[in-house]
């Protein structure tokens, strides 16, 4: 198979869909690897380090796509890109599913397009899974990103001049950014408290020796939260737990947001009054930013700070800042995926593979996002 590596056009991203070490990997297996030139470098991955791996650098895009069986990448490619693909190409990535107004032309194109996160968060699914590998990235970052704008120490300290506190973080949704965000900030030595509408996530909270926030729930509240993901909740339910939450950020330095509701706005938990009600210089870092926030007055893509000295972090993209890393996990899920349609009789998309079936959006000429492909309950 002719597998391509475009470099990612989208302003801001710095990974790539594959690194030396996957490329060694694909060609020891037979296949013939093209990467554009300059695809890594914003991941720290020269052109030579993908040659030695066996790749050939390609300088014209058009061609890269037009001679690819299959296509990797991080973010969706442009009209333009689809144009140059073939019909029948594979192409893989992080699709946007939701959003994707390219849809159609994908499907018109006959190409068999996985958007990778919609696979399910099942065991078999786990080392492919480029939501956890990303997510626990922007965690991270998230907490070092919050330190970058809070004018104050985060672990406690006792110096010849005094005693510094540790900073209070809070964090709101507890998947696996909010999971990594917690153990980060408990490195960094803050006193930690978390909080998600799963009830599920107290044992996970507290293994992490944070301690875990309750917002009273009645039986069908319970029920509707036990899934793997969260559903939107109803308005009573928000105000009630928005209440609690004010006065727990009230009494935070720091507040990390993670909330998020597979193809739906992202839940407000921290309304413009919550804010108000925070001191000067604490920081709120909002994941859900593209997703429309968590809190009511982030703007994505922006870092600002409110009239009170909140500072309101709304950056996106944040695997990207860690992008060689990023990369390295990202092209090691992808890789871990194409075993799934590759073998030694060549490409086979089997529809009967529950992952490939739930991540194919669209294939022979087939729109199936809406209809087949649907994030798991
Ligand atoms: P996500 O990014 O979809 O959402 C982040 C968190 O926000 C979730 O924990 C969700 O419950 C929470 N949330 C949503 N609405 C909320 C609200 N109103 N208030 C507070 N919190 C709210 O989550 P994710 O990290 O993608 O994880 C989703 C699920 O997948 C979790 O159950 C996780 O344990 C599971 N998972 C399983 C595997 C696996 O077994 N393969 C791997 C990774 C994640």
């Amino acid at each position: 198979m002719h597998i391509a590596i475009p470099a990612e056009r989208l302003a801001g991203e710095h990974r790539v869909a594959a690194t030396p070490e996957t490329v060694k990997k694909l060609a020891a297996a037979g296949h013939t690897v093209a990467v554009e030139a300059g695809a890594g470098k914003a991941a720290a991955i020269p052109d030579a380090a993908y040659r030695e791996a066996g790749a050939s650098i390609v300088e014209q895009r058009p061609a890269l796509l037009s001679g690819a069986d299959i296509v990797l990448c991080v973010g969706s490619p442009d009209a333009a890109d689809l144009d140059a693909l073939k019909s029948g190409a594979v192409l893989a990535g992080m699709l946007s599913p939701y959003h994707n107004p390219l849809l159609p032309q994908l499907a018109a194109k006959r190409v068999s397009a996985f958007a990778l996160e919609l696979l399910p968060r099942t065991t078999r699914a786990q080392s492919m899974d480029v939501l956890s590998s990303q997510n626990n990235i922007a965690g991270y970052k998230a907490v070092l990103l919050a330190c970058q704008f809070y004018p104050r120490f985060m672990p406690m300290l006792m110096t010849a001049a005094g005693t510094v506190k540790a900073a209070r973080v809070l964090v709101l949704g507890v998947g696996v950014a909010g999971l990594q965000a917690i153990a980060t900030a408990k490195r960094l030595g803050a006193v930690v408290e978390a909080y998600d509408v799963r009830p599920a996530t107290r044992e996970q909270v507290e293994s992490l020796g944070a301690k875990f926030i309750e917002v009273p729930m009645s039986d069908e509240e319970k029920a509707a939260s036990s899934g793997v993901y969260a559903r939107e909740m109803t308005p009573e339910f928000l105000a009630r737990q928005n209440e609690l939450l004010a006065k727990r950020a009230a009494a935070a330095d720091i507040v990390i947001t993670t909330a998020l509701i597979p193809g739906k706005p992202a839940p407000v938990l921290l309304p413009a009054a919550s804010v108000a009600a925070m001191r000067p210089g604490s920081v709120i870092v909002d994941l859900a930013a593209e997703s429309g926030g968590n809190c009511e007055l982030t703007r994505a893509g922006e870092a600002w700070q409110s009239d009170n000295g909140v500072h309101l972090v709304g950056l996106t993209n944040l695997p990207s800042m860690v992008a060689a890393d990023a990369s390295s996990l990202y092209a090691r899920n992808l890789l871990t995926f194409l075993g799934l349609l590759l073998s030694a009789e060549g490409l086979k998309i089997d529809l009967e593979d529950d992952l490939l079936a739930a991540t194919l959006i669209t294939h022979q000429g087939e729109l199936r996002f809406g209809t087949t492909a649907k994030p798991a309950a």
